[in-house]
């Protein structure tokens, strides 16, 4: 299976275009036209402002009632873009360094290669969703009904990796990458004088307990066969100073794990350790858990769907299938949680252009991986809609 050289050349200009024009979280009006007017000259019917500027463009053929989900995310980050070349951004303080120019650009060209060669039998959804960086766009697509009104057996999804080899791909069923939660512990103590403990409830030795206590969430709470997970406390503020002991103490952190089952008893191990080192010390709390990122769980059977296309374009000599998970997040766990799919990692190089790390401010998408990204969801739609 091959693209046109044309079309190659078409989405490089595309994914330029959108590199030079960045727009960031569910801001996308740009953007999202310039997705959705590409899509209907394909001859694609569009469906715009799914999610507020979540595109979804239909394709149909034949009679069959198979149907399937390819994700993009469109959206750019608040970075000031260091590069100098011709493309470099226009958006003083925006940057598309994440790669989602180039993720949306792939699935453009399959849609545009899709619709003219028409080869496969049943309906395929072109998802463009927004705000991925803040974890918020696609549960803004399904809370819009992106599954109930386009009716899609799987979903899958793609995201480029620096450090990984121009055109390798990467996977595996199961957690591949990890949550992403934050907390926030508020101790109330009862300040006063540094020569006078006695007289009120100090809240840094109450918090510093915390902190140490929040340590054996992981090595005594988590399975160490099963279950893997971070808990950083990144911040520990007082409002005391020199010689007075403070009232308030406030710990805030981070947690990654790789299930919904760890990330809740994680947050309930967390609950329990903060209310009972404040009771035994007579210290009020507030608590907070905000998880943004659920983890991102691969179908099993999905899987294997998405490493049989890869090896059909890339060769099986460049597709890892049980790869080590990932500590980063991803806001297409939320697609994951209710539809069976995967989501997969494409070697985006590892010299100077592809091998420069997501989220710098020298990243670059590296237009040389377009085809295999198009040409991996063609041969997907092709081995799933016969
Ligand atoms: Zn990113
Ligand atoms: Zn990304």
């Amino acid at each position: 299976m091959s693209i046109d050289p044309q079309l190659i050349s078409q989405m490089t200009e595309w994914r330029q275009h959108m590199h030079r024009f960045p727009e960031c979280g569910f801001d996308l009006p740009l953007t999202a036209d310039f997705i959705a007017e590409k899509l209907e000259s394909f001859g694609i019917e569009v469906t715009r402002n799914v999610g507020e500027k979540g595109v979804v463009g239909v394709l149909r053929c034949g009679d069959g009632s198979a149907s399937i989900g390819l994700r993009a995310d469109m959206d750019a980050l608040f970075i000031h873009e260091e590069n100098q070349f011709e493309h470099r951004s226009q958006h003083d303080g925006k940057m598309h360094a994440c790669g989602h120019d180039g993720h949306s650009a792939m699935l453009l060209g399959a849609a545009s290669h899709l619709a003219q060669a028409r080869n496969f039998n049943g309906t395929v959804h072109f998802i463009f969703q927004p705000d991925e960086e803040h974890g918020k766009g696609a549960q803004a697509m399904i809370d819009d009904g992106l599954f109930e009104r386009f009716q899609m057996d799987a979903v899958y999804g793609l995201h480029n990796m620096p450090g990984l080899p121009e055109g390798s791909f990467t996977v595996r069923p199961g957690s591949l990458m990890a949550s992403e939660s934050s907390f926030e512990i508020v101790v109330e103590g009862i300040g006063g004088h540094a020569a006078m403990p006695h007289r009120g409830v100090d809240p840094i030795v109450v918090g510093s307990q915390i902190v140490l206590a929040l340590q054996t969430i992981v090595s005594r709470n988590l399975s160490a066969i099963e279950e893997t997970a971070v808990v950083s406390a990144t911040e520990f503020v007082t409002n005391g100073t020199v010689n007075v002991i403070p009232s308030q103490v406030v710990i805030k952190g981070d947690c990654r794990c790789f299930t919904e089952d760890s990330l809740s008893k994680i947050s309930e191990s967390m609950e329990r350790i903060v209310a009972g080192i404040c009771q035994s010390a007579g210290a009020k709390y507030q608590f907070v858990f905000e998880n943004t990122f659920y983890p991102t769980v691969n179908s099993p059977e999905q899987t294997k769907h998405a490493i049989r296309a890869a090896e059909a374009v890339l060769g099986t000599e460049n597709v890892e299938g049980d790869c080590l998970p990932l500590t980063i997040s991803e806001d297409f766990s939320s697609m994951l949680r209710v539809k069976p799919g995967c989501y997969a990692l494409l070697g985006n190089g590892v010299e100077s252009v592809g091998g420069c790390a997501l989220h710098n401010p020298e990243y670059d998408f590296n237009d040389r991986i377009l085809e295999y990204g198009a040409r991996y969801w063609v041969q997907l739609v092709c081995n799933q809609l016969k």
